[in-house]
């Protein structure tokens, strides 16, 4: 039998709301199977969570962002203006690498944007992509929307695009941005000249024995020891992090979602994308129906994690469209998870290392996250639960979000 057909994995959810049945016999071949789990959702629409307008759903990285949204929206403000508001704090926020300011970089060192922005009550959408020095990608994907034909600018046009509206050409990247980038670099290949060099000469005299024992001893570049500014402490946790962040960079993005009293909806998708991509690749972030989509009709969702996957399933579009024929918010996210594991046929090997969350919100009210994996871990095996961010006029504050498979 394969692994993943032993593999304990399917979630008997810490909900008692939200179970779901593992539905394939262990009994069963692989190939009866086809090649993996199948699952089905019990739970109906009892699971359903519902919240009095105006609310706000995001990613987990945007619990500020819901907090401003609803701020918004209660003094009268336009939902999408309410989402872009909240988005760009993280956006702003250079201790976020996944957006923005601070996001990781692409492989040559370059940090390149993608948004989406799509606004319920008008029925129209902008984004950018590929867009370099603009901290609030997210407000030139509302410029497209306003003020041209078009949905979708990329790469320079998008700069050209932004300059000509008068958003100045910034440096993206932090220290820390940097740093990590560095140490990706250097550590990628020792068939490279990156890092320092494995042909050291033997010492002249003392002095030279000592000095390549300290330099390996500190194992750290001149842009490290700038911004430790002399803290030793300081220096051995950014280095520790920067190795983190280049062996296992962390997928990111925000995603925000927001519903007014007036029933009216809009969203934003804003990322640096996939840290070290080659120049030039855009995720589903700023793809109208897979990083976001909004139906004033219906609801509204959208992505965060492995862009590539979404874009295969039409991730966004799929979950309003299993919405608008009677699923709640839950079993909608739920459902367009279930096609990505299908595209692996179930495989749990191959799925392990895909990281993918919607968000969904409906007209009524009821929202949802929903996450592929119940736990994401990082390299020394720490796991954490797959959360999202809710605000509702009584304050902002993260959800354990539903999942299809448990990170054991
Ligand atoms: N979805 C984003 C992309 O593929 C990345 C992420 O959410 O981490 O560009």
């Amino acid at each position: 039998m394969r692994a993943a057909l032993v593999l304990p994995v399917i979630a008997e959810m810490d909900s008692s709301r939200r179970r779901f049945l593992e539905q394939a016999a262990f009994g069963l071949s692989a190939a009866s199977l086809g090649s993996g789990l199948v699952t089905e959702i019990l739970a109906g629409q009892e699971g359903t969570r519902r919240a009095a307008p105006p609310i706000s759903i995001a990613s987990a990285n945007g619990l500020a962002a819901v907090a401003k949204a609803v701020e918004v929206m209660k003094r009268g403000g336009d939902t999408l203006d309410a989402v872009i508001e909240g988005v760009n704090i993280v956006e702003l926020d250079p201790k976020d690498n996944s957006v923005g300011y601070g996001g990781l970089p692409n492989e040559r060192g370059e940090v390149e944007l993608d948004a989406s922005v799509m606004h319920g009550p008008t029925r129209r959408a902008g984004a950018v992509a590929a867009l370099r020095g603009v901290r609030t990608p997210s407000k030139v994907a509302r410029v497209v929307m306003e003020r041209t034909d078009h949905i979708l600018l990329v790469g320079q046009g998008a700069r050209d695009f932004a300059t000509a509206h008068g958003f100045e050409n910034v440096d993206l990247l932090t220290p820390e941005s940097r740093l990590a980038w560095i140490r990706w670099k250097e550590t990628l290949s020792d068939r490279d000249d990156w890092g320092p060099s494995p042909h050291t000469p033997a010492p002249a005299s003392p002095a030279g024995q000592r000095r390549l024992e300290e330099e390996r001893k500190r194992e750290s570049d001149i842009l490290a020891e700038q911004i430790a500014g002399g803290d030793e402490e300081r220096l051995r946790e950014l280095i520790a992090w920067a190795d983190e962040v280049a062996r296992r960079p962390p997928t990111g993005t925000i995603n925000c979602l927001a519903l007014d009293s007036a029933g009216d909806i809009s969203g934003v998708t804003t990322t640096s994308g996939l840290a070290w991509k080659l120049p030039g690749r855009v995720g589903d972030s700023p793809l109208i129906g897979c990083g976001l989509y909004v139906d004033n009709d219906v609801g509204a969702a959208g992505s965060t994690g492995r862009g590539e996957e979404v874009i295969y399933i039409n991730g966004a579009r799929t979950v309003v469209e299993y919405m608008k024929r009677g699923m709640s918010p839950e079993q909608a996210c739920l459902e367009a998870l279930k096609l990505i594991a299908a595209r692996y046929g179930n495989d749990l090997e191959k799925l392990r290392d895909i990281d993918v969350n919607f968000y969904a919100l409906n007209k009524r009210g009821e929202y949802a996250g929903a996450a592929l994996w119940s736990h994401t871990v990082n390299s020394r095996g720490q796991k954490r639960r797959r959360q999202f961010a809710f605000a509702d006029s009584s304050g902002a504050r993260l959800i354990d979000s539903a999942y299809l498979f448990e990170r054991r």
